[in-house]
């Protein structure tokens, strides 16, 4: 049953679940013999995380930082501002940042240089999605699930407004559900 404001879907449920899992393999492979603290920015990287922290089997810790964004409106704004920060020190330690969608990437660039400045072992970036073409800060992210085009798009975590996060896959919504 796909959800009457979607236009269409563009990551099914069972496309998301293939490419975590290999996701994380990959992962397990790459920190193979150390452990990864999985630094999910929230809200929209809870589901993915949720699901690649099962995906990988190696030793993995997690931990939560809150960053604006959008609010309800559409539009990156720009302006980042740390809502809530680490619970854990992350000096010495391999942290990769869990991403739901990079966009212009304004609010990585800005994450990824305060997370430095805290000398991790090692910085990098798992994202979910990564909208093609739209990248305004170059951003090296080192695992990337799917490549979108660049359209709005909600579900798996992803909203509008804060809806839609629930749904299982990831899709476009029609323009009739839009408020602004
Ligand atoms: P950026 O700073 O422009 O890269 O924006 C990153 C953040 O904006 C993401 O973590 C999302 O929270 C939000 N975002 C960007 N594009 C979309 C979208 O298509 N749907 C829902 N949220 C989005």
């Amino acid at each position: 049953m796909i959800h009457p404001d979607v236009e269409s879907v563009i990551i099914s449920e069972e496309q998301i679940r293939e490419r975590v899992a290999e996701l994380g393999q990959q992962i397990s492979r790459d920190y193979e013999g150390d452990s990864v603290l999985l630094v999910a920015v929230l809200r929209g990287a809870v589901l993915f995380v949720a699901d690649l922290a099962r995906a990988i089997d190696i030793p993995v810790e997690l931990d939560f930082m809150a960053v604006s964004s959008y609010g309800s409106s559409t539009k990156s704004s720009g302006v980042v501002r740390i809502l809530k920060d680490l619970d854990e020190q992350i000096e010495g330690r391999h942290v990769l940042v869990v991403e739901d969608i990079l966009d212009t990437g304004l609010t990585l660039k800005y994450l990824l240089k305060n997370l430095a400045s805290r000398k991790p072992a090692s910085l990098e970036v798992v994202t979910l999605l990564s909208k093609e073409g739209k990248q305004r800060v170059p951003i090296s992210c080192k695992y990337i699930g799917f490549s979108v085009p660049d359209e709005f798009v909600i579900g798996y975590g992803l909203d509008y407004a804060e809806r839609y996060r629930n749904l299982p896959y990831v899709g476009v919504l029609r323009p009739a559900a839009y408020q602004d």
